[in-house]
C-alpha cells in the first residue's frame, strides 16, 4: 500500500488581525481568505490532488457557490460555526448547515486554534473524526507533547492528530512552513512519512493571500501569498512521488478495514 498524504485546508473568516487588537470587518476576512483559496485551488487543479476543507458555517454561508464547487472533488469537514467562538452546541450546528447548505455529508471536525475539545460531544454530534490535536508543546497554547502522534480511537470516534516528527515532536504545522528552510522541511516531511506511512498537513487559505499590509508579527506574515504558494507547490511535488493524496475521511477509512 502507497504512502498516503493529508493536505488539509482550515477555511476560516480571516480573524487573526482580531487577535492583536486590530479592528477588521467580516467581509474583509471573508475577502481576505476567499483570494486564498482561489490560490490554492489553482495550485491544487493544476497538480491533480485531492484535499480536504474544513470549514467554518459562517465561511460557507458566505462563499456557498464555490465551497459548493470544492465539494465536487475533495471532502469538506467542519471548523466549527465561526472562527472566533465556541460552543458545544456549534458542533452539530455547522455540521447539519453544511450538509443542508452544500449537499454533502460531513465526516470530520477539526476544532479552531486546536482548541480541546471532547470527544464524546463529537461522537454524538455525529461525527466519525476529530482531527483537533498537534501532538506536540506550542508554549501559550497547548502541551500534547506526550499524546499518541498517530491515529487512535476514543468511543467511536477516530482522532487524527497533525503530523510532527518522530522524536523531537517538530510540528509540520503551517506555521514551521514560515521558520525553516525548505530543504529542511523537505527533509522533516520525508522523514516523518517514512515513519508513520502517512503526512497530516494543515494550512489556512488565508496564508496564500498577501497580508503584508496588516500589522501582523512577522512570524506569520513573513510567507504569505506568493512564497507560500511557491512552497506548498515545492511541497507537492515533492510527496506526489511518494505516495497518494487522499481525503481524511478515504484515510480514516482505511484505519478501520486495518484493525
Ligand atoms: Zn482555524
Amino acid at each position: 500500500m502507497n504512502n498516503k498524504i493529508l493536505l488539509t485546508f482550515d477555511v476560516e473568516e480571516f480573524d487573526v488581525p482580531v487577535e492583536y487588537e486590530q479592528k477588521i470587518d467580516l467581509e474583509k476576512q471573508i475577502e481576505i481568505s476567499t483570494i486564498g483559496l482561489q490560490n490554492v485551488l489553482a495550485l491544487i487543479e493544476k497538480h491533480d490532488v485531492k484535499c480536504t476543507f474544513f470549514t467554518t458555517a459562517i465561511f460557507a454561508l458566505e462563499q456557498t457557490e464555490l465551497m459548493k464547487i470544492i465539494a465536487r472533488t475533495h471532502e469538506i469537514a467542519s471548523h466549527g460555526y465561526e472562527h472566533s467562538s465556541f460552543k458545544n452546541s456549534d458542533l452539530k450546528k455547522s455540521k447539519e448547515t453544511l450538509e443542508a447548505l452544500l449537499d454533502v455529508k460531513i465526516f470530520g471536525y477539526r476544532m479552531a486554534r486546536l482548541a480541546p475539545v471532547d470527544d464524546s460531544e463529537i461522537e454524538n454530534s455525529g461525527y466519525a473524526y476529530n482531527s483537533s490535536m498537534n501532538p506536540t508543546w506550542i508554549p501559550g497554547r497547548y502541551n500534547h507533547f506526550f499524546k499518541q502522534r498517530t491515529p487512535f480511537q476514543t468511543g467511536n470516534v477516530w482522532n487524527i492528530p497533525t503530523s510532527v516528527t518522530p522524536v523531537f515532536r517538530i510540528p509540520l504545522f503551517w506555521l514551521s512552513f514560515k521558520q525553516f528552510p525548505m530543504w529542511v522541511l523537505k527533509k522533516m516531511m520525508l522523514r516523518t512519512f517514512e515513519h508513520d506511512g502517512y503526512l497530516s498537513l494543515y494550512f489556512h487559505p488565508w496564508e496564500f493571500t498577501d497580508i503584508k499590509t496588516f500589522n501582523l508579527p512577522t512570524y506569520i506574515s513573513k510567507y504569505s501569498g506568493e512564497k507560500m504558494l511557491q512552497r506548498l507547490e515545492e511541497t507537492i511535488l515533492l510527496l506526489k512521488n511518494e505516495g497518494d493524496f487522499i481525503t481524511m475521511n478515504e484515510f480514516v477509512n482505511n484505519q478501520k478495514n486495518n484493525i
